[in-house]
């Protein structure tokens, strides 16, 4: 049997910042294509792009994987950048948005990490926090550890009778590398997991399969705990194929 073909979509380098002959280079991470390899899939790596319907895209692959990344800008849930955001990048909150509203229509399953589940929380209808420890008054946990990334650092409750809760029980300690959190969680999708200090932590669509996004980085944490969640969405792909 073929394997299934899953987009990562590209983040975007600037390797010369000088303003003539800059060069861009697109990439997604390396230990993110790993895991996707390992449980079975076939990643590609998608760059943006602005001569193409995303439909066009969509037809050539089975699933799509958002992964981290620079903050969406707030200007996608109606807000203006407070001092206190980090960078952000509207080009490829364009495309990922117009690839996310394109699966849902085609039916194609998406996988979210970090920055993924935030833009699909955006692209839904939703809104963020654009800086946790200056905006949320309730998020006490250090979202942004300073532990080195593939560490666990604190604990997420996972909710039970979700999707997530059958593949990783009733919750574990992950990674946490973020600022910004969901603030209104978006209409069609339901919180899996939260953190103890209230911040939501994994997300699923409401009334389909299509969508599991988690607020942490799996592709960087111990592979013995994470690896069944990445076999869960390669499983999830045949069967919707
Ligand atoms: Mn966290």
């Amino acid at each position: 049997m073929n394997k299934p073909i899953v987009a990562v979509t590209a983040d975007t380098l600037l390797a010369d910042m000088k303003p003539i002959n800059q060069r861009m280079a697109d990439y997604a991470p390396r230990p993110l294509l790993d895991s996707l390899g390992k449980a079975g899939l076939l990643p590609i790596i998608l760059a943006y792009d602005t001569y193409a319907d995303p439909e066009e895209f969509v037809e050539t692959f089975d699933a799509l994987v958002l992964p981290g990344g620079p903050n969406p800008s707030p200007r996608f849930y109606g807000e203006e950048p407070l001092w206190c955001i980090g960078p952000t990048y509207e080009k490829r909150d364009i495309f990922e948005i117009g690839l996310i509203r394109a699966c849902l229509k085609m039916g194609k399953p998406i996988l979210g990490i970090c920055r993924g589940l935030q833009i699909l929380n955006v692209a839904l209808g939703g809104t963020l926090w654009q800086d946790m420890p200056t905006q949320n008054p309730k998020a006490f946990i250090q979202h942004m550890q300073k532990a080195p990334g593939q560490v666990a650092t604190h604990y997420v409750e996972i909710e039970k009778g979700s999707r997530l809760h059958d593949i990783l029980g009733d919750g574990l300690y992950v990674n946490s590398r973020h600022r910004e959190g969901i603030k209104k969680l978006a209409p069609s999708l339901k919180e899996t997991a939260h953190a103890r200090d209230g911040v939501i932590e994994a997300v699923e669509s409401r009334d389909n399969e299509l969508i599991t996004a988690v607020q942490w980085h799996p592709e960087n944490m111990d592979d013995a705990v994470m690896a069944p969640f990445f076999r869960a969405f390669a499983d999830r792909i045949i069967r919707m194929k």
